[in-house]
């Protein structure tokens, strides 16, 4: 079948929103009407070529639909089905499955770089050239093919804006403060970007019962966004008073720094603002080929921790529908992530946005025809 879809050519080209050839669902397989696609930073550092990514493809990796057709041996979905698209559709038999580690599974790390499904299949071109699959989804379309375990089924009703952000943002902040970190009741909490990913982890901290939880962050309409969605204080990381006042606020360094922006120099910025025995949770990826630089003494004295967290740290399955159930009960404001919609072709606009900061999530509405502007 024919549907739409945003390609990327090639490295710093704007995307293409074309007509491309969609083949049938294969075996495991399932093709979801993509009803809305957060538009991530992940997806800009695929443009920027920060990240190497199997080139064309069809970016978008959060997303949320209706399921429309199946292939031999589905049995978890059905035509109709309400799905929220998880890029970790883990193996579940490696040894970090079955730990429990899905983000860790040996066979989607290897499998993802090579830009197909995850049973090593294309489904996606464009007059006979190949296209690839972006993180198993390639969601900046009105339909995608994907592997049944990307489907998380979702109680019908459930708002397809919010359920996309937690197809990938929301997870990944939540699940670094409560599946990584497990932050306890009454800790102090730093975090440092305010993008979607960095509200989403001062909403999980909130949910953690952190008695303070200070939000870094440049632009100013997301420090005001970060202190309506629970931080307790918002600084702006450029000013030189900045570091000082941290910690000051927070009696000497905070228990926990989450690094929601991919940069190095913040995970150095961070060690330096988290108490001796604290931990320091990198979320946003760097570049490829960056290096981190700590002071090696104070790194043995402090017994600080450093660690990354990859996805939340997430069990798609289990904490996708768990954050959109505390969605429901009003104990996570998601809605207020949601900013402008954008019709698909308005896709390189949505990004421009992004990375002024003008909204706090972009999020594409693929079968949108008219201005997609909800305030
Ligand atoms: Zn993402
Ligand atoms: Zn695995």
């Amino acid at each position: 079948m024919k549907t739409k879809a945003a390609v990327l050519w090639g490295v710093d080209e704007p995307l293409d929103v074309a007509e491309v050839e969609l083949a049938a669902p294969g075996a495991g397989e399932v093709r979801v009407r993509i009803e809305a696609s957060g538009v991530c930073h992940s997806d800009w550092n695929a443009i920027s070529g920060t990240w190497a990514t199997p080139l064309p493809a069809v970016l978008g990796h959060e997303g949320s639909g209706v399921v429309e057709a199946v292939g031999a041996a589905v049995t978890s979905v059905s035509p109709g089905d309400t799905v929220v698209l998880s890029w970790l559709p883990a193996c579940g038999t490696c040894r970090a499955c079955q730990q429990g580690r899905l983000s860790l599974c040996e066979f989607v790390t290897r499998q993802m770089a090579a830009g197909s499904l995850p049973g090593g299949g294309f489904r996606l071109s464009h007059n006979g050239t190949r296209l690839h699959h972006y993180s198993f989804l390639s969601t900046f379309a009105r339909h995608a093919i994907v592997d049944e375990r990307s489907c998380i089924r979702l109680p019908a009703g459930t708002d397809t804006d919010v359920a996309a952000l937690v197809g990938c943002a929301v997870t990944t902040g939540i699940g670094a403060v409560i599946n990584r970190a497990k932050v306890n009741p009454g800790s102090s909490v730093a975090v440092f970007g305010a993008g979607g990913v960095g509200l989403s982890a001062i909403m999980g901290a909130g949910l953690a019962g952190a008695e303070t939880i200070a939000a870094v962050e440049p632009i100013g309409s997301r420090r005001a966004l970060a202190l309506e969605l629970g931080a307790t204080l918002a600084l702006d990381g450029r000013d030189p008073a900045a570091v000082q006042a941290l910690l000051d606020y927070s009696h000497g360094g905070v228990d926990y720094a989450f690094v929601a922006a991919g940069l190095t120099s913040l995970l150095g910025l961070a060690f330096s603002v988290t108490r001796p025995g604290g931990m320091i949770v990198a979320i946003g990826v760097p570049p490829d080929g960056s290096v981190v630089s700590l002071p090696g003494p104070e790194l043995v004295r402090s017994e600080k921790i450093i660690t990354g967290t990859f996805y939340g740290s997430a069990r798609p399955a289990i904490d996708m529908p768990m954050i959109l159930r505390l969605h429901a009960q009003g104990r996570l404001p998601l809605e207020k992530l949601v900013g402008r919609r954008y019709r698909l072709a308005e896709v390189n606009e949505a990004f421009a946005d992004m990375r002024s900061g003008i909204s706090a999530r972009a999020v594409l509405r693929p079968w949108e025809e008219g201005n997609g502007t909800r305030g």
